[in-house]
Parts: C-alpha cells; sequence; structure tokens
C-alpha cells in the first residue's frame, strides 16, 4: 500500500460564534506571519518575550514577579499550574461544568498516590482530593467556598473563574476570601475571563496560581501561549516540594522569560524552543488588548451580551448563563431535545456554534471578538433562520425592535 500525499488542506472562514476559539485578530495574524525566521536565543525573540511579560503583569493587575506565559493551549497554562500539587496533598475543588470538571480531574492525578494512580489512571480516585459538584448552570458562592475550606482546611483550593462550559461566572472575591481566611493557596482557571472582564489579580491575595489560554479573551489562537502568574508563596511551595515535570514546572519555564531566582533578568535563557511566530502573535495581541483598554472591552463584551440575550430571550428561548462572552440557552419548549440537530445545522452552513459538552444539552453562543452591530445581527438572523428551519416560530418585528432600540437607529455602532 502507498501512503498517499492529500492535497493542500484548506480550511474554510467561519462565524467562530461559540465559547472558543475566538476571532484571532488580523493584526495578530499579520504578526504571525510578518515574523522573521529566528531562533529561539535571538535578541529580538528574547526582548519580546521579556515585553510580553511586562504587558502580561499589567493586564493582569499584578506585580507577581513570576507572570509569564506557556506554549500551547489553557490547558498546557493549567498543567503548568497544577505542576505544585504533589501526591498526597489536600485538595478541595469546586466542580460547575465541563472545565472545571476537567480540572478537578487533573488534580486527582497529581494528588493521588501511586496506589491510587495504579488502581485507575484514566480516572485516579485521589483520597485528599475533596470535589464539590457544583450543579450545571448554577455558580460557585463565596458560602459554598467558606464552607468547605472550613471543613476539609485543604493545602490548595481550586475554582474556576467563568465556568465555560456552563456559562456561569463563579465568585473570586468569597473564593479569596475563604482561601486567606483558612490558610488554603487559591488557583483559578481564568481561561475564560482574562481579557474579557475588568479585574486585577492583586485584588485576590488569597489565590496564588492564575493560569489563562490565548484563544479567548486575548484572540490570538495560532497555537501561541497560555498566561500564567505565581505568587511567592506558590512559588516557595514549587522550592520545597519540586514537580514531576521539567517542562512545565513554573520555575523552569519562567527563565526563558526572563524570570530567575525570583528576580527579573534582563534576558531569558534556554528552556525550550520558542517560535518567533508565536512571540510575535502573543506580543501584538496583548498590545492590541491593553491598547483597547480593560474596562472598554469588559464594556463591549456587557453591551453585546446583553442585546444578544434579549433577542434570543424574544425568540422563546431560555438563558441560564451570565456570562458576558457567552450565552448558554434551552431551545423553546416546542424544539426541546433537538439542540443537536440545531447546532449541526448552523455548523455546516459555517455558523459556528456549539452545544454543552456535558449534560444536560444546551446550545451555546459566543462572542469572542465579535464586538459589533453588524456581527451581532448576523448571529441573530442566522440563529432565527435555525429555529424556523426545525419548526419554530419566531416573532420577527420584535426581535428587530429590540435590535434596533438597544443599538439605537443609527446605521453604524
Ligand atoms: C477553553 C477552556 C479551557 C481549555 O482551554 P484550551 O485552550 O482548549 O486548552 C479550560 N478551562 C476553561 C474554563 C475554558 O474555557
Amino acid at each position: 500500500m502507498t501512503v498517499q500525499i492529500f492535497p493542500p488542506l484548506e480550511i474554510p472562514e467561519t462565524l467562530a460564534a461559540g465559547p472558543g476559539p475566538g476571532n484571532t485578530d488580523a493584526r495578530v495574524l499579520k504578526a504571525f506571519a510578518g515574523a522573521g525566521i529566528a531562533d529561539h536565543m535571538h535578541g529580538d525573540v528574547l526582548r519580546g518575550m521579556v515585553e510580553c511579560k511586562h504587558m502580561l503583569r499589567r493586564l493582569w493587575g499584578t506585580t507577581n514577579t513570576y507572570t509569564f506565559a506557556v506554549a500551547g493551549t489553557g490547558w498546557s497554562g493549567l498543567d503548568t499550574m497544577f505542576a505544585a500539587v504533589m501526591p498526597g496533598d489536600r485538595v478541595v475543588a469546586f466542580s460547575n461544568g465541563t472545565f472545571s470538571g476537567i480540572d478537578a480531574l487533573t488534580l486527582r492525578i497529581k494528588a493521588a498516590t501511586p496506589t491510587e494512580h495504579a488502581a485507575n489512571p484514566l480516572d485516579p480516585q485521589a483520597a485528599s482530593v475533596i470535589v464539590i459538584d457544583v450543579p450545571h448552570g448554577t455558580s460557585v458562592t463565596g458560602e459554598m467556598v467558606e464552607a468547605a475550606l472550613a471543613e476539609h482546611k485543604p493545602k490548595w483550593a481550586f475554582m474556576a473563574h467563568w465556568e465555560t462550559g456552563s456559562g456561569r461566572i463563579n465568585d473570586l472575591r468569597g473564593f479569596s476570601d475563604a482561601c486567606e481566611k483558612h490558610g488554603a493557596m487559591g488557583l483559578v482557571d481564568a481561561v475564560s475571563s482574562l481579557g474579557v472582564e475588568d479585574f486585577a489579580i492583586d485584588d485576590f491575595p488569597g489565590v496564588a496560581g492564575w493560569a489563562s489560554c490565548p484563544q479567548k479573551g486575548l484572540c490570538c489562537l495560532p497555537l501561541t501561549y497560555a498566561p500564567v502568574s505565581f505568587t511567592d508563596a506558590y512559588i516557595d511551595s514549587l522550592h520545597t516540594s519540586g514537580a514531576y515535570s521539567y517542562v512545565h514546572n513554573p520555575l523552569f519555564e519562567a527563565r526563558h522569560w526572563g524570570i530567575l531566582d525570583g528576580q527579573d533578568a534582563d534576558k531569558g535563557s534556554y528552556h525550550r524552543t520558542h517560535s518567533a511566530y508565536a512571540v510575535s502573535a502573543l506580543h501584538e495581541s496583548l498590545r492590541l488588548v491593553l491598547a483597547d483598554g480593560l474596562a472598554k472591552r469588559a464594556h463591549a463584551y456587557r453591551t453585546h451580551e446583553a442585546v444578544l440575550r434579549e433577542a434570543l430571550v424574544a425568540m422563546g428561548c431560555e438563558v441560564t448563563s451570565n456570562m458576558t462572552s457567552l450565552v448558554v440557552l434551552n431551545l423553546p419548549p416546542a424544539l426541546a431535545g433537538r439542540e443537536m440537530e440545531l447546532v449541526q445545522n448552523c455548523r455546516a452552513r459555517g455558523f459556528g456554534i456549539w452545544p454543552t459538552l456535558s449534560a444536560p444539552v444546551q446550545v451555546r453562543i459566543g462572542i469572542l471578538n465579535l464586538l459589533d452591530r453588524g456581527v451581532i445581527t448576523r448571529i441573530v438572523q442566522l440563529f432565527a433562520e435555525a429555529l424556523e428551519e426545525l419548526g419554530g416560530e419566531v416573532d420577527h418585528d420584535s426581535v428587530t425592535a429590540i435590535l434596533d432600540s438597544r443599538y439605537g437607529t443609527c446605521v453604524a455602532a
């Protein structure tokens, strides 16, 4: 049998209206494709990484020295954050959807003893990890965190800031306060919130580790860098325990970003081969988000999500989310049970919306970097067509009235 050479891969442009990836900005793609080929120790690549580190600290509102980014996707940053969790460590993890569920699995993998690991390698039941299951569609509250930390007194506590699986914002203030009060080191999955919500991590001193991603609020999909940030307390713990990883150990990883022995160095030293293209893309995405300003971006997300939500409710949908970059909804009662069919119809047409990935089945429509009237109107129209295609009824006049009144009657927005 001969191995064939396939024709060139062509991937079409879609309207990426899901939970992620977000719409990579044209400026970011230009920076990616425009970088010259230069090795990972070239002066300008190293300078770019150091500049990214400083821009990340500003974007994330932190003086944490250990603020940098990890090559790969959101899970790469999360794996790096969880690297300090050692077998037998006591952990309380809150799970209220697909992603915090996977985070909790990661924590069970890291904290399992060798015997627990061998007993069930893909789903270790670590006795030292307490997972608090919070029902899909509801948020983790400060009271829940307070009660669990008071009872279990863990070394580590974990929560997703924004749980993208169910579209819920969890109580970061309550989480941080409870961590401080009970002496736990908080770990937060901020994959969906960075670059979308206006918050500063130094306002949450109970949180010792943060991890995000390139492809959501930062509009920087071309496999680049997942931002992370760690307090000195986290780094001290890591110094004591070590981590079972070379590549995802924050102490090693930070060196290439010019962070050595807790101090900023003029330039980085070798950790692994970084890509000049990826560094350029991340650099441009950080410039873009910072120039726009977090306050302005957060406001734009709130504004457009509110309009989209109202239009969807006018079509008979029930919205159960409260994130500002994503709407999670139940279809009108007459179409209940046909969520997958509807999502597939939309996707076949290049309108990339998503179902939920864990039960119950709901529809998810996202607006990452889709912050203008034209594209929100397009999403509303395409969704209305999809409902009608399944036999649903849409009151177009009332939907149009919502768009007109919320955006004003001016043509531009
Ligand atoms: C998207 C997401 C992830 C996973 O990120 P990848 O970039 O797919 O690795 C993890 N956690 C949350 C909350 C997310 O929204």
